[in-house]
């Protein structure tokens, strides 16, 4: 008989984890009330996120898991299977990422993160002050360093959301448009719970809160300077800034503040981002403000996410925090081997019982 599985969440990592369980012959049955009707008011993290897919030029000393994790979800980003399937709907937007650095401090962290992340193995490199113009000619002239990650991409993430949704329709996956309430009222054999940052609510033991963030879309319009055309990442005024391409202009993003599930888009969050912008991309004034958003990043205590089977029926896959684009297709693989019965061994530092909290339900 055909082994039945909930999906519970239908952001990009339950859209990811029910399409890989359907694909791995599970009856699969997805529950989220904004399936097909998204809005940014709703503040899930999927629909308003960047895209980034940069886990090599975020990464730092020490962080080895995190680092080996995205590189591990960033190498299936590539699979040409994977691109197949998302191929034409306009989901990976651009190839490659520039971190820029305006002084000696931002250069010196730049050089830790080549040779920390090489030594690992990965392909970065430092490019020179005239290196950065030729190959992004519209960044600011004072830009003295830049750190290149040939190998990331980014996508647009609303088409990927879409994408997902066409794809898991195909699959045969049944939609139920509403939220739940009782993972005990769910009469499938196994449970996943991808609920974002309201997953703690269905299950108060795991730790996810909500991380707010803000977030830009700029459109070009007629006249306006081209805009960069890979991920460009800087940090102006002690302040994160990157800047997405879109076919139809920029996203730039994005605050970080925790300020439990507020939604509401800041004076100040907008003002600090465009002027962020504007130093790394002097012709963004130009640019048509076209939406300000805010969503909620399901954080975790530790920044890696919270990944596995809880107890005999229930896996958790949640709390990816900036990072969950970037991951959706190395948890959907550990989703779909926990259901099977046997961890990801590429996956095992996200496994809930690394919390004490968690040890004592997980049951094998
Ligand atoms: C401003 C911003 C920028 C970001 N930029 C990037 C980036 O560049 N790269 C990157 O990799 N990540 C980025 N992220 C992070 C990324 O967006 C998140 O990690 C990821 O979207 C989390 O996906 P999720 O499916 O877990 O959660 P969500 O997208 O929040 O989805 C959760 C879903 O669960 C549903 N749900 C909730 N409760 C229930 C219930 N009881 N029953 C049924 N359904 C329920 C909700 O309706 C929602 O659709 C960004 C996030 C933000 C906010």
């Amino acid at each position: 008989m055909q082994r039945s599985v909930s999906v519970v969440g239908g952001g990009v990592i339950g859209l990811f984890c029910a399409r890989a369980a359907a694909a791995a012959g599970w009856s699969v049955t997805l529950h989220d009330p904004t399936f097909g009707a998204r809005a940014v008011g709703d503040g899930a993290a999927s629909w308003v996120a960047g895209g980034m897919l940069a886990p090599l030029s975020e990464g730092w000393p020490g962080e080895h898991a995190l680092l080996a994790l995205g590189s591990a979800s960033l190498r299936r980003w590539h699979d040409p299977v994977l691109r197949a399937d998302l191929a034409g709907r306009g989901v990976v937007v651009s190839s490659g990422s520039l971190t820029v650095a305006f002084d000696s401090a931002d250069a010196a962290d730049l050089r830790t993160v080549a040779d920390w992340v090489g030594a690992q193995g990965h392909d970065l490199e430092i490019l020179s002050r005239s290196e950065v113009r030729t190959l992004e000619p519209s960044l600011s002239p004072r830009v003295r360093l830049g750190l290149s990650a040939p190998g990331e991409l980014s996508v647009d993430n609303r088409a990927l959301v879409l994408a997902l949704e066409s794809a898991v329709r195909d699959r045969g996956v049944q939609i139920i448009r509403a939220p739940v309430t009782d993972l005990d009222a769910l009469t499938t054999d196994r449970v996943v719970v991808a609920a974002g940052w309201s997953t703690s609510r269905l299950l108060p033991g795991v730790p996810v809160r909500p991380v707010k963030g803000e977030i830009l879309r700029l459109r070009a319009r007629s006249g306006s300077a081209s805009a960069p055309t890979r991920t460009v990442r800087a940090s102006v005024n002690g302040r994160a800034v990157y800047l997405v391409p879109r076919g139809d202009g920029l996203v730039v993003g994005a605050t970080q503040y925790e300020h439990g599930d507020d939604t509401a888009v800041t004076v100040a969050g907008v003002r600090d981002l465009l002027a962020d912008a504007e130093a790394v991309f002097p012709a963004v004034g130009d640019y048509e403000l076209a939406e300000t958003a805010a969503g909620l990043r399901p954080g975790s205590p530790d920044n890696i996410p919270v990944v596995g089977r809880l107890d005999d029926r229930v896996v958790v896959a949640a709390g990816h925090g900036r990072n969950g684009v970037l991951l959706a297709p190395v948890t959907a693989d550990a989703v779909v081997a926990e259901l099977e019965g046997e961890p990801l061994a590429e996956a095992a530092c996200a496994l809930p019982e690394r919390f004490p909290s968690l040890t004592r339900t997980r049951a094998r």
